[in-house]
């Protein structure tokens, strides 16, 4: 019979002896202590009248309370609903009205965040750190069908207000199954880990720790930092971890020859666009590591390809889960053929359930349609079933009629020596409809002319997209999940 992720928990502590299991702040804490405390803390969450069903947000930086107070509630039933510490009152207040959240638990330094996303609304209760929860009476799991809501995760809100999107217990546990069967390798138990569990690729992480084979160790970072990721990962000789692009790319920053990682076998990476020469001048210049990149979405249960070690192509995302079928399709719905972009269409059972509340209608159709998920990202199978990624089909740029994919113009222009990162918008244009402008972060302590960027990039995408403007920041705008901010880049256009 099939496992809720409150049975998975229980029976992920009792599977092996005591073990050091999350390191975090310079300390191990041990698995049986985390385990006996996560009962206690399902007593407080049963006592406190969470019911099972409950929304509860769970609004935390990366610490050993994240695991602990997922695993508590999983058990009493309730449906976790986590939210990064970085969003801001207005967008933690769309969440707890939305969600209808019957309770939050947040850390002190929150606190005032809460209160003002709570103030003038109906009362929520509000527990800060699971302390508060916890009980001396131990409490197990409680009923729940596999097919029940376990989460409910809000999006990125990359393109738009954060959508809820409904997870079953069935959907995240087979998803974070298939995900370690696919990139585990004998020797591979100790991660650093600082992407936020609050998002869903740390989410299935957690998940994916629950259902391992062997005792997992989390090296947990409260948030990226890349000298801290480089000191932490060579002190606890970690031999795989989870970043996202923007890491890598601030990971290059860094002198990486002087802190060499003979541990470190592979890093998975996803959540957003990686740009071939950023994972090969960081496995250039850190030898032995392998990146591994993953492509997933909230919607798909955070992860809906894999590259596995050792069959990895460089450039793709990726073959699709065991779960998981994607189709290519093209703008009247046929399928692609191999080598064709379309948009990405994913079937399966491990798909998110719909959308909840405002999103629940869902007006922009980026909807189920006949058990398929049309993604809204556009991207092309090899006929090996590998997955390449375009774009998103919303930041497409029209420039007299010509399609312009802002990702393309911005890998070339990451490519050039001096810059660090960039961004690409289109700006209305009354002669050509849309223009591509680009926005640039150099490399610390270099300066370049806008001319030669705006060369290099014609010499490498053709004289259709090249960007006709470059504008130098100090730091290109990321959301709450390191995500290029498109939408923050459009609105400093003049
Ligand atoms: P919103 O839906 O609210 O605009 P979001 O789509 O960024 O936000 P997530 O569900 O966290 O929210 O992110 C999924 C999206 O991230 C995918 O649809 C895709 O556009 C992008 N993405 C994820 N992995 C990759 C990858 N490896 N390469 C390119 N894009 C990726
Ligand atoms: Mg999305």
């Amino acid at each position: 019979s099939e496992l809720t992720l409150g049975r998975l928990a229980e029976e992920s502590w009792s599977r092996f002896d005591d073990f050091d299991s999350v390191f975090y702040d310079g300390v191990w804490h041990r698995s049986h202590a985390l385990a006996e405390r996560a009962r206690r803390v399902c007593g407080g969450i049963v006592e406190a009248g969470i019911r099972p069903g409950d929304r509860v947000v769970v609004m935390m930086a990366n610490s050993p309370e994240v695991p602990l107070i997922y695993q508590a509630l999983w058990a009493a039933g309730a449906v976790v609903t986590p939210v990064v510490f970085l969003v801001g009152a207005e967008e933690l207040r769309h969440i707890l009205t939305d969600s209808g959240a019957a309770a939050i638990v947040t850390s002190p330094e929150l606190v005032p965040t809460v209160e003002a996303a709570l103030a003038g609304g109906p009362g929520v209760p509000v527990f800060v750190d699971t302390g508060e929860l916890e009980r001396a009476a131990e409490h197990g799991p409680v009923p729940r069908d596999p097919a029940d809501l376990a989460a409910l995760m809000y999006t990125g809100g990359t393109t738009g207000k954060a959508k809820g999107v409904m997870l079953s217990h069935h959907g995240l546990w087979q998803v974070a199954k298939d995900s370690y069967a696919m990139s585990h390798q004998e020797g591979m138990d100790r991660a650093i880990v600082p992407v936020p569990l609050s998002h869903a690729y740390g989410l299935i992480v957690t998940i994916a720790g629950m259902h391992a084979t062997v005792p997992q160790q989390a090296v947990l970072m409260r948030w990226f930092d890349p000298q801290v990721f480089l000191t932490l990962a060579a002190e606890q000789r970690v031999r795989y971890g989870t970043v996202v692009p923007a890491m890598l790319q601030m990971l290059l920053a860094e002198p990486l020859e002087r802190h060499p990682l003979p541990d470190l076998a592979f890093l998975t990476c996803g959540a957003a666009p990686l740009g071939r020469e950023v994972l090969e001048e960081f496995e250039r210049r850190m030898p032995g590591v392998q990146i591994l990149e993953g492509y997933g979405m909230t919607e798909t249960s955070a992860v809906t390809t894999f590259n596995p070690p050792g069959r990895r192509r460089v450039g793709s995302v990726g073959l699709p889960l065991p779960g998981y079928k994607v189709t290519i399709r093209d703008s009247s719905g046929d399928e692609a053929e191999p080598g064709d972009p379309g948009e990405i269409c994913v079937a399966g059972d491990s798909l998110m359930l719909g959308y909840w509340g405002e999103h629940a209608a869902d007006p922009e159709g980026t909807t189920m349609t006949g058990g398929e998920l049309r993604t809204g990202d556009i991207g092309c199978l090899d006929d090996d079933g590998y997955l390449y990624v375009v774009d998103r089909k919303k930041d497409l740029i029209i420039r007299g009629g010509f399609n312009v994919f802002p990702r393309d113009v911005e890998d070339a222009l990451n490519t050039h020596p001096d810059v660090l990162m960039s961004g690409v918008v289109g700006r209305p244009d009354p002669r050509v409809g849309e223009e591509v402008v680009a926005f640039v972060q150099l490399r610390p302590d270099v300066t370049v002319a806008a001319e030669e960027l705006i060369e290099w990039a014609r010499d490498r995408v053709g004289r259709v997209k090249y960007p006709r403007e470059i504008t130098f920041v100090d730091s290109i705008p990321v959301t709450s999940v390191l995500k290029l901010d498109r939408k923050a880049l459009r609105s400093r256009l003049g």
